[in-house]
């Protein structure tokens, strides 16, 4: 049985019988049925139902958001902003898929040869909880214009909103079984991979997770993409703009209650300004209001399970057994993690090798441009990296030397349509979003006349 349970009450909202193997066989086999009518829709019919898809969510996202903060703790007001961005990466994806997929015309000593990008059948998302909407629709918005079909597995704590992803699509009116809920836990899945007509598979959450769902997809020769974990750098040269950098810090690291894989983990600050920098921190994350999820002034809610408060406990407690020091926070009660600011963390710390999932930053400095660089770099992760600084000439200079998959200059790491997204190291290989994104899962097809 799988269940859903609200982590600021404890109490159990649903629960889900799991699929029996004839359900989920009958679920594959109606997703590749309508493959084969879904891949021979124009892109001006696949716009159509998107651009309904992006209405139904704007239209009913006060229900969908409160099931998110039920299941998962989402303050409210964050809840309703993922369901909105939902809507934008369908609109986005109505409007460009046919210039992003258009016929790519290529000069040689053919008469003519170009490359076409086809869609390739039914695609599988394993998808995590911290935004279980938003990680479902950017996979899913290029998917279907890309003529795709979609079968998600959830996480298995957010199945609720896992059912609500598969009722927007019924209630916009999409053919049936072009996008399917399965409700199921992890030990289902590698039968799935290894179905014939199952062709790809993306999944979005951890290293053991990415590593499972891989190695099966490895074995069988099928596509995947991996977009997992991050333990991204907020890098503060001596010349920041401190306010400025604070006001972008705070919500940096704890937005959705620091449950992101691209928050900002670990605080990386010039030593010549790390006092009067830190202060300046602990009195804003001092400010944020933290409670119930429903309440329109929550920015730090629960987190979304009981022992994922537990794991960044153990992590903070392991930091300061080594040396570090608790500024503000670190107590816990249940789900909910006082939201912590740790100093003096060093290399070898939990809160420094790991990545910290919870509203927890610790605080490390550094004394040359250099040094600075070497520990961003120092990581298994590499999703992203955000340095502040008033001098651009030298962010662009200083731009290669990162082995992230992003750098972003006085600004927190966030996702855009229009801009790919993934990481490099373990946090995954791939891209989501823009023409990336969409040309992830296609044949590209070389056409040659001679
Ligand atoms: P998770 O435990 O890895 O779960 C993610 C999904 O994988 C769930 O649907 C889960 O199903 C499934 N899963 C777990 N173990 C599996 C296995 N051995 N084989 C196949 N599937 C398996 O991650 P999470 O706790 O939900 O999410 C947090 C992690 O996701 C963090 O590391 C975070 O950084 C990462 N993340 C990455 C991105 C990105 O874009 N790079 C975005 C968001 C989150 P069950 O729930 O049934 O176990």
């Amino acid at each position: 049985m799988i269940q859903s349970q609200n982590p600021y009450t404890g109490e159990v909202i649903e629960e889900f019988k799991e699929y029996t193997k004839p359900q989920i066989n009958e679920a594959i086999e109606n997703a590749d049925k309508r493959f084969k009518s879904w891949k021979k829709t124009s892109f001006k019919e696949r716009e159509n139902h998107l651009k309904n898809v992006a209405k139904e969510l704007n239209k009913n996202k006060e229900e969908y958001a409160r099931d998110i903060s039920l299941e998962m703790g989402k303050p409210i007001i964050q809840a309703v902003s993922e369901i909105e961005k939902c809507a934008w990466v369908c609109e986005y994806y109505a409007e460009n898929a046919e210039a992003q997929l258009a016929v790519k015309k290529i000069d040689t000593d053919g008469s003519r040869s170009y490359v076409r990008y086809e869609p390739i059948g039914v695609v599988l998302a394993v998808m995590p909880w911290n935004y279980p909407f938003w990680q479902v629709f950017r996979f899913a918005a290029p998917a279907l214009m890309a003529g795709n079909i979609g079968i998600l597995k959830h996480a298995s704590n957010v199945m609720r909103s896992a059912n609500n992803i598969q009722k927007v699509f019924q209630r916009a009116g999409l053919p049936e079984h072009c996008f399917q809920n399965l409700v199921i836990g992890s030990s289902k899945i590698e039968a799935i991979i290894k179905d014939p007509r199952i062709k790809a598979v993306t999944l979005t959450g951890s290293k053991p997770a990415g590593a499972a769902v891989a190695g099966t997809a490895g074995s069988e020769i099928k596509k995947s993409v991996l977009e997992l974990g991050g333990s991204n750098a907020l890098v503060v040269f001596k010349d920041a703009n401190l306010d400025e950098t604070v006001a972008t810090c705070v919500p940096a690291r704890f937005q959705n209650t620091g449950q992101s894989c691209i928050a900002g983990k670990r605080l990386i600050i010039h030593e010549s300004i790390a006092e009067e920098f830190t202060n300046k921190f602990v009195k804003e994350v001092i400010a944020l209001k933290s409670g119930d999820p429903f309440n329109e002034d929550t920015f730090i809610g629960p987190m979304a399970r009981k022992d994922l408060a537990e794991e960044l406990e153990k992590q903070i407690n392991e930091s300061v057994k080594k040396g570090a020091k608790i500024l503000i926070g670190g107590n816990r009660k249940d789900a909910y993690l006082e939201p912590t600011v740790v100093t003096g963390v060093t290399k070898d710390m939990s809160m420094f090798r790991e990545e910290t999932f919870g509203p927890a930053i610790g605080i490390t400095t550094f004394k040359t441009t250099e040094e600075a660089i070497e520990l961003v770099n120092d990581s298994e992760f590499g999703l992203g990296v955000s340095i502040f600084t008033q001098d651009m000439s030298f962010a662009e200079d200083i731009i290669p030397e990162f082995e992230d998959g992003a750098v972003f200059v006085n600004e927190l790491l966030k996702s855009d349509p229009r801009l790919p997204f993934g990481g490099t190291k373990t946090s995954g290989y791939g891209r989501e979003l823009s023409v990336d994104g969409i040309r992830e899962f296609v044949n590209k097809k070389t056409v040659y006349f001679k």
